[in-house]
């Protein structure tokens, strides 16, 4: 039988006069005049316990330390008023202790389990039988268990089949290192684990399975920032006789469920779907936050003979001039103003021209160079007003924007301009199929080799790749990018053009991905899909900034498990039944 009758979260006043049994942690105590409390906790809440009944009892109680588990037996009653706590879901009623069995003792704590007294994240990370404790934690897992449900039985009610694919794989590199794991049996050959489930996912659409989905962990050899880890979780999605419209709509669908389901707000669909370049032109990202406005508009035409030399030279180089509006920050001081153009410099731009909008007009140079005429115009198009604030920047076309969207989310941080609960979903949607590759001074996708380009570019893969748009989509939410997918290639001979515009030979082809381009000449429907990061998706719903604080065991930033001490090195036995020799200093970096 269980030892327990209720759990800590659970008693009302409608237990009142109950006997029961409660087990968990010792928390919090009070001894207020000689009367002794302390809080029980488990995984549901708290329950006050009250040692009142004997003198012997109560210095049993004073005797535990904080964190021992222990068994109360005892009865509920009424909390006097005055000392009830609507905060706590018990906090109506009190247990009267008759008895207390110490189920274990708890050893000296390196951390409190208080979540406001959070420690260092160190601390959190090698005692995390301790860290997860808190109540925080405790419910930043109870957002991602909803998150993986509400995820299956959506992808069920569809009609998707959850398919697991393997964790040992041919290596295929897709952008990043692969983690790779000896083979005992075949010395000197190796599996890796898989980065994405992708090319698995496309054989599952030529075996006929339609709709695939799979919440599927990925392992990537990266170094890391904050909101990554080496293994992580995806929300796998592959769907056949799609376009990218039927996509937009099933993962407009998810999110409108999955957020609900784990923090019951209503979210908008359909989402807004932003063209890549649009984005990238006016916000200066590729992930555009929406939430507030800022936008970066092109004002060569303004600039062009204006008499602003340091703007005209830029145009005659082939840069561009881009305004932002920020309303209402037309009276910022001098300082203020100052202190805008530093950041500005900070992010790499060579300048901010910073222009008032007063009641006479526009102040400063463009006041005295441009005409009342083109000064409305302007206007007009910055769709500014008086009390307004113009900023202007020029240079490199791309830079300047990059760095204009790195100013644009500072101001909006700085000027408080970010609604803290909203959640701004969009798609941005058809970037290029290539981009420069550094290292090799050639091509490489932007989002992987399997994308489609659009149809009508598809003569230009041979002739100018670089100006080639395809079939893919991010999804963005607040200015991260959530996930991205496409609609693929189905066509053997498309594949082979997209492989050489990368520089990949047949044989090379053949021998990275031989297994899927043998299957894609098996009759292949065409198919298209998605795959979002679940763990940052989880961080951003529990309102966490950190990724590790919404995963249970996660991994440092030079990828350690400092729990449980990986990786490590394995005995010479082991070693040798691999087949391997480890050459060089062991290099153990910690923390
Ligand atoms: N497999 C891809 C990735 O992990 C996403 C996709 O195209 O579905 O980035």
């Amino acid at each position: 039988m269980a030892l327990r009758t209720h759990n800590c979260g659970e008693l009302k006043t409608k237990n009142t006069g109950q006997s029961v049994k409660l087990a968990g942690w010792v928390s919090r105590n009070r001894d207020l005049g000689g009367l002794y409390f302390f809080d029980l906790r488990d995984r549901y809440g708290k329950t006050q316990i009250v040692f009142d009944k004997s003198e012997d009892l109560a210095q049993q109680a004073r005797g535990l330390h904080t964190e021992d588990v222990v068994l109360i037996e005892g009865s509920v009653r009424n909390r006097p008023d005055g000392m009830i706590n609507r905060q706590m879901a018990t906090g109506e009623v009190e247990v009267t202790a008759d008895r207390i069995t110490v189920l274990s003792r708890a050893a000296a704590l390196p951390l409190s389990v208080e979540d406001d007294q959070e420690p260092n994240e160190e601390l959190k990370l090698r005692y995390r039988c301790l860290d997860l404790r808190r109540p925080r934690m405790i419910r930043n897992l109870e957002i991602r268990h909803k998150a993986m449900q509400s995820v299956r039985r959506f992808h069920d009610e569809q009609g998707f089949l959850e398919v697991s694919t393997p964790f040992l794989i041919r290596s295929t590199p897709e952008g990043a290192r692969d983690f790779i794991v000896p083979s005992r049996i075949h010395h000197g050959s190796f599996y890796s684990l898989p980065q994405s489930p992708q090319l698995y996912k496309q054989v599952l659409m030529v075996g006929g399975i339609d709709k695939y989905f799979q919440l599927a962990y990925c392992f990537r050899d990266e170094d890391l920032r904050k909101d990554r880890q080496p293994e992580f979780t995806q929300i796998d999605v592959e769907m056949s006789f799609v376009d990218e419209n039927d996509v937009y709509e099933l993962g407009e669908a998810m999110m409108k469920r999955l957020v609900k389901d784990t923090i019951g707000l209503e979210i908008t669909t359909p989402f807004l779907r932003i063209n890549y370049f649009d984005a990238v032109n006016q916000y200066g990202s590729d992930a555009p936050d929406l939430r507030y406005k800022l936008r970066i508009r092109r004002a060569d035409e303004y600039f062009k003979d204006s008499g602003f030399k340091a703007f005209e030279s830029v145009l005659d180089n082939n840069g561009g001039v881009f305004g932002i509006l920020a309303e209402g920050k037309g009276n910022l001081s001098r300082k203020e103003r100052e202190k805008l153009e530093e950041s500005a410099r900070d992010y790499g731009l060579a300048g901010l021209l910073t222009v008032p909008f007063a009641e006479d007009g526009l102040k400063g140079i463009i006041g005295k160079l441009f005409s009342t005429e083109k000064q409305t115009e302007l206007c007009k198009y910055m769709n500014a007003g008086s009390g307004d604030l113009l900023m202007f920047a020029a240079g490199p076309v791309n830079d300047t924007l990059i760095a204009l969207g790195r100013l644009r989310r500072q101001l909006a941080q700085g000027w408080d301009l970010i609604p803290d609960k909203e959640l701004k979903f969009c798609w941005v949607v058809n970037p290029p199929l290539f981009e420069p590759d550094e290292e090799t001074g050639g091509l490489t996708p932007v989002h992987h080799a399997f994308t489609a380009p659009i149809d009508s570019d598809i003569d230009k893969l041979t002739t100018e790749p670089e100006k080639v748009i395809c079939r893919a989509y991010d999804l963005v939410l607040n200015g991260v990018e959530m996930g991205s997918g496409s609609i693929r290639i189905h066509d053997p001979e498309v594949q082979r053009k997209v492989f050489k515009a990368i520089n990949i030979n047949r044989d090379e082809a053949n021998k990275r991905f031989g297994f899927l381009l043998e299957a894609l000449s098996f009759g292949t429907p065409p198919h298209g899909g998605i795959a979002l990061g679940f763990d940052r998706l989880v961080m951003m719903l529990a309102g966490e900034s950190s990724i590790r604080d919404i995963i249970a065991f996660p991994k440092t930033n030079v990828a350690s498990s400092l729990m449980d001490g990986a990786p490590s090195p394995i005995d010479d036995e082991q070693l040798a039944e691999l087949g391997l020799k480890i050459i060089g200093k062991q290099n153990n970096k910690t923390a």
